[in-house]
């Protein structure tokens, strides 16, 4: 019978667990990206550049690069931005007007180096000009321990509710109904009493 609150208290209850699980998928791809990491360095590499006519003969050419990188226990992402005004259109092919490329690198690893977790360069107009540089470096424990978070809460939380004789599933005390559970129906066998039996 799916009367108001028990259908959302459901529809939360599955939100929850779904988020849990993928909590736990990410903190495993995190340590799997963080071991590969200390072998391998991995890069993706996003460029594109595109050219502005201003006025006869002035030409206006905008570059970006986006950098996700793994390597020696951390990730970064790393975005490069400039601009260049040129009075005739560049012949340099740094400077070459091209579509968005994707390209993937993978050579062995280096170790991260974390001197600072971000930083954002402006580059003076003497190299570059109106270069911008974006720069984050973050070692995998931390997403690692974040990610880890739920699935262990939601793990604490069972246990408890075992040992106090609530039901796994809603949390409602078992203690006067040990066949089934009278809020979610599922059935306890062996869960409502207090016990140590490890029998699921
Ligand atoms: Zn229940």
């Amino acid at each position: 019978m799916p009367d108001g609150p028990c259908t959302v208290k459901r529809f939360l209850r599955i939100l929850r667990n779904s988020a849990t699980l993928l909590s736990f998928a990410l903190c495993i791809l995190t340590i799997v990206l963080s071991v590969r990491s200390c072998w391998r360095q991995d890069n993706i590499l996003i460029s594109w550049t595109t050219a502005q006519s201003l006025a006869p003969s002035r030409f206006k050419i905008s570059g970006h690069e986006l950098l996700l990188g793994t390597a020696g226990g951390g990730f970064w992402i790393n975005w490069d931005y400039w601009q260049s005004i040129f009075g005739e259109f560049p012949t340099n092919p740094f400077y070459l007007p091209h579509p968005t490329t994707i390209g993937y690198k993978s050579n062995p690893s280096i170790p991260l180096r974390l001197q600072s977790l971000y930083r954002i360069r402006y580059y003076s107009p003497g190299d570059t000009p109106g270069r911008r540089q974006f720069d984050l470096r973050i070692p995998f424990i931390f997403p690692m321990v974040i990610f880890a978070l739920p699935p262990a809460l939601m793990l604490m939380s069972l246990r408890r509710r075992r040992k106090t004789g609530h039901c796994p599933h809603c949390g409602y005390d078992l203690r006067a109904s040990p066949e089934r559970c009278p809020e979610c129906g599922k059935a306890t066998s062996s869960i409502g009493q207090p016990s140590t039996s490890t029998a699921r």
